[in-house]
């Protein structure tokens, strides 16, 4: 079983990706990132930067974000919310746990989310 390294907001994200993104590679690869995810419950490290789901999105410019420093500011909201509970590593399992419980039910999705692009398809489920 491999570990997986996510940057924050993509742990959010994973919460309610539904087959939707930037590319065909790249919905291909998170949806078999999160199914990983969620069979296997590996050890992620929560990284800063570019991660695992980076790894086949347009934006990726050799490895730096081209919009790293709006994706910062969404990493930000996500990491002070659940670094506490999680640290800076932990199982899939533990990380979910503390993203719905800090965030998603206890109704900080609005202030976390921002105005990011995807947010409809996260309020709507
Ligand atoms: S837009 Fe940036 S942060 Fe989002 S997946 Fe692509 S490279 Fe990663």
């Amino acid at each position: 079983m491999s570990k997986y390294l996510i940057r924050p907001h993509h742990m959010l994200c994973m919460q309610f990706f539904e087959g939707k993104g930037y590319s065909d590679g790249f919905v291909a690869s998170m949806a078999a990132i999160k199914e990983k995810l969620e069979k296997e419950d590996p050890q992620v490290e929560i990284v800063e930067g570019t991660d695992d789901v980076c790894k086949n999105c347009p934006h990726n410019m050799s490895g730096a974000c081209e919009n790293e420093d709006s994706v910062r500011q969404h990493d930000k909201r996500v990491y002070d919310k659940v670094i506490e509970t999680v640290g800076n590593s932990a199982k899939w399992s533990s990380i979910t746990k503390a993203i719905r419980e800090n965030i998603i039910d206890s109704g900080k999705m609005r202030e976390t989310c921002g105005k990011c692009q995807w947010s409809d398809i996260c309020f709507k489920n």
